[in-house]
């Protein structure tokens, strides 16, 4: 098959649009995600369904979404099976609480998320985390590398504290750009995210505010940069040293003051 063809009449690089076409990556993304027959799966921009065929026969119930209404159109002529409902629409706008509802099951989501707005779509999903089973994504590998990253490394910021709030997460496989049409200027990571089961209660608004404080000046001491909510005693008194650094405050950290805002 000549995939060059294949891809370059479906492009559209408004919708980030990158398709996978290394079978080897694809049965990989499989085996990660190991799907069950009645578990229901959700695919996040399934293209032109390159990951999806090799789905469709291993499960009960299967939503795929997809704004682009040319391939949302050609993947319903494709994948004419009775378990599947595509869904042509952005996935901004997707109720999961529906999908879940409507099979009366948590949703594993997966997707080989679209490189311009993969933030947005994960901060929409944090909204539903209650009914999430797990989720494979694949991400730029720079975006996977934040999303990860632990204290003391340049890559440790609002995203790692936020998402790791919410999720267990492993990295699972690097991707080379070569296994895409087109070829994209970087790797790409594929993530495991596992909705934590504990809940340590904390305000998202709240802790995104603090976030906002410490990591628009990351080379401050958190004593000045923190210091419309926290004055050096409160932090002495929890036992966190003023003269750290944004980066420096462990995650933990981060949530406990957050619970200690007075707003
Ligand atoms: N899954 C296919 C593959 O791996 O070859 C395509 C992956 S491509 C990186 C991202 C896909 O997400 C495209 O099909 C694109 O049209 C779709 N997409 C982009 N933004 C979207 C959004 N906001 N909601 C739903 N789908 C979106």
């Amino acid at each position: 098959m000549n995939y060059n063809n294949l891809y370059k009449k479906n492009f559209k690089r408004k919708f980030g649009q990158v398709f996978l076409k290394d079978v080897n990556v694809i049965k990989d993304i499989i085996n990660l995600i190991c799907p069950k027959t009645n578990q229901t799966i959700v695919e996040i921009g399934p293209g032109t369904g390159a990951i999806t065929k090799k789905l469709v026969n291993l499960v009960k119930y299967l939503f795929l979404i997809e704004i682009d209404i040319d391939l949302a159109t050609k993947l319903t002529n494709k994948l004419s099976h009775n378990n599947i409902n595509i869904i042509c629409q952005n996935v901004i706008n997707t109720n999961f609480f529906i999908l879940s509802r409507q099979t009366n099951q948590k949703l594993r989501l997966f997707g080989n998320l679209p490189y311009n707005n993969c933030i947005s779509i994960i901060f929409h999903i944090l909204k539903y985390v209650s009914v999430i089973h797990d989720m494979h994504f694949m991400l730029q590998k720079e975006l996977a590398d934040r999303i990860i990253a632990t204290p003391h490394s340049k890559e440790y910021g609002k995203l790692s504290i936020i998402m790791q709030y919410y999720y267990n997460i492993i990295p699972l496989i690097t991707v080379s750009p070569t296994s895409f049409y087109p070829i994209p200027k970087v790797y790409s990571t594929v993530i495991k995210f596992i909705p934590r089961t504990y809940k340590v209660n904390i305000n998202l608004d709240k802790l995104i505010l603090i976030l906002n404080l410490a990591f628009n000046q990351r080379r401050k001491k958190i004593r000045n940069s923190l210091k419309k909510l926290f004055s050096a005693k409160d932090l002495v008194k929890y036992n966190i040293n003023p003269s750290l650094r944004a980066d420096e405050i462990t995650i933990d950290q981060y949530y406990y003051l957050t619970n200690k805002i007075n707003i």
